[in-house]
Formats: C-alpha cells, sequence, structure tokens
C-alpha cells in the first residue's frame, strides 16, 4: 500500500481573522480532491478553534503551528496540547526552523513536544533542514542525523504511525531559492535510511515525508514526482486561494505511481 499523501500550508503569523476565514472558504471550494490526498491547514492558533469548525465539514483538517509541552501552568504566551486538541486540531507542527532559528527551539524541546503530542493523540509533523552554510560544508546529512534522531529519542516503533516529517532545508524557505527535485529526493531517502535504522523497513516504508522551502504551482510537479516525496508543506504559497489550489490540485497521481 502506498504512503500516506499530505498536503499542508503554513500561514505563519499571516491573515486577519476574516482574511483567514476567506481563505479558508476559498480553498474547500476549490479543491479537486484527488483520491487519498489528506490536506491540513496550520492557521494562527488564535484561529484554531473557529477554522477547525470551518474545515469540519470539508477535507481540510487543522493543525497547530507549534505548542508547549506541559498540559497546564504558568508558561505565558504559550498553548498547550490540551487546548490545542479542544481547538479541533488534529496536527501540530514540531520543530519548524522559525521555532528553532528565531526562538532557539533545541533537539530536546522537538523530542518533548513530539512525545506530548503523541501522549495526547495530535499527529505531529516534525520539520528538519540544515542551513545553507551547513550544506556548503557537506554537513546535510549529520543534520538530519542529530535532528531526526533527537526528534524520535526514546519514542518506541508501536507509538510513531502518527508522526509525518517534513524536510524543509533552511535556505528555501520564503527565499524563493528551491531545493531541485533531485536534491530534496536525496535529503529525503537519507531521512527515511536514519528512519529505517531506528525502526527498520515497515516504518521507513510506510512514514510521510514532505518537502517544504518556496514551493510554488510551477516547481510542485517536479518535486512531486520524486518517489520519496510524500507530499509538501508550503508556507508563501498557502496564503492565496490560487496559488495553493494549484499546488494541492497538482495533476499527478502518486498512489496508482
Ligand atoms: C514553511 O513555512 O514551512 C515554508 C516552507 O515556507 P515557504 O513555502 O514560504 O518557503
Amino acid at each position: 500500500m502506498g504512503r500516506r499523501q499530505i498536503f499542508a500550508g503554513n500561514w505563519k503569523m499571516f491573515k486577519t481573522y476574516n482574511e483567514a476565514v476567506e481563505l479558508a472558504k476559498g480553498l474547500s471550494a476549490g479543491l479537486n480532491k484527488a483520491g487519498g490526498r489528506e490536506y491540513v491547514l496550520f492557521p494562527p492558533s488564535v484561529y484554531l478553534k473557529d477554522l477547525s469548525s470551518l474545515c469540519a465539514a470539508t477535507p481540510f483538517v487543522t493543525g497547530a503551528q507549534n505548542m508547549y509541552f506541559e498540559n497546564q501552568g504558568a508558561f505565558t504566551g504559550e498553548i498547550s496540547p490540551v487546548m490545542v486538541k479542544d481547538c479541533g486540531a488534529g496536527f501540530v507542527l514540531i520543530g519548524h526552523s522559525e521555532r528553532r532559528h528565531i526562538f532557539h527551539e533545541t533537539d530536546e524541546n522537538v523530542n518533548r513536544k513530539v512525545i506530548t503530542a503523541l501522549f495526547h493523540n495530535i499527529q505531529p509533523m516534525i520539520c528538519v533542514g540544515e542551513l545553507i552554510e551547513e550544506r556548503e560544508k557537506g554537513e546535510t546529512s549529520a543534520v538530519l542525523n542529530r535532528q531526526i534522531r533527537g526528534a524520535f529519542s526514546g519514542i518506541e516503533k508501536e507509538a510513531v504511525s502518527t508522526i509525518s516529517i517534513a524536510y524543509e532545508p533552511v535556505w528555501a524557505i520564503g527565499t524563493g531559492k528551491v531545493a531541485t527535485p533531485e536534491m530534496a529526493e536525496d535529503a529525503h531517502i537519507v531521512i527515511r535510511k536514519i528512519i529505517h535504522e531506528l525502526y527498520g523497513d515497515e516504518v521507513s516504508n510506510s512514514i510521510p515525508i514532505l518537502y517544504g522551502g518556496s514551493v510554488k504551482p510551477d516547481n510542485i510537479e517536479g518535486l512531486y514526482k520524486m518517489p520519496d516525496i510524500d507530499g509538501v508543506l508550503v508556507g508563501g504559497a498557502s496564503l492565496e486561494v490560487k496559488s495553493f489550489l494549484d499546488i494541492i490540485n497538482v495533476n499527478f497521481n502518486k498512489s496508482s505511481s
């Protein structure tokens, strides 16, 4: 059986409430649901509850862009897994490069958040990827090894079935510099090998690995045709109905390829 295919939009800290609602409505009106694809929207968390209700009658599900690893407490400004669940979100992004590099999240934080998400039945989408300096020094595999092994530390094989990974080279995020399909595929193969070393055949063959980093309507097809790219995580181009629909409606059917 083929792997899950996931198309996700990360709206980051963009959109007013009304704009977010209009965007979600426009997307659900224009979606050509291709067999077997899953669609996830990661809006700002203050809109999660309303957008989860709005998406309930559509193929889209919602996710939080981040969350803390405690259920409640004196953690001003944070949102908890209980709140994420309560707002109807099914996914959470963990370790997005903006969290790692602007907010100094460590591999240990990422791991605690993944464990917490699994405990609360929220599907973690773990983001990994190297900086341009790391790629230029030939350290991409070492970085991916550190980030993946850190994120999965202490997590048993039986617990990982709802986890997805987004490979997002930091130099490609929001820059317009997309990885070539071959570069992305090579990194996805490295990631799958690490997962194989950790969990064996079944998990490494089934875990969805998405590509993210300047995905646009004009490059989606080349990326999505690569055998180890199981969907995409889109930032900038997910903020407009037309560009995101052109991506998520890409006319290439993985499940029959
Ligand atoms: C992202 O935010 O995860 C992302 C990939 O952004 P962009 O598509 O704008 O590069």
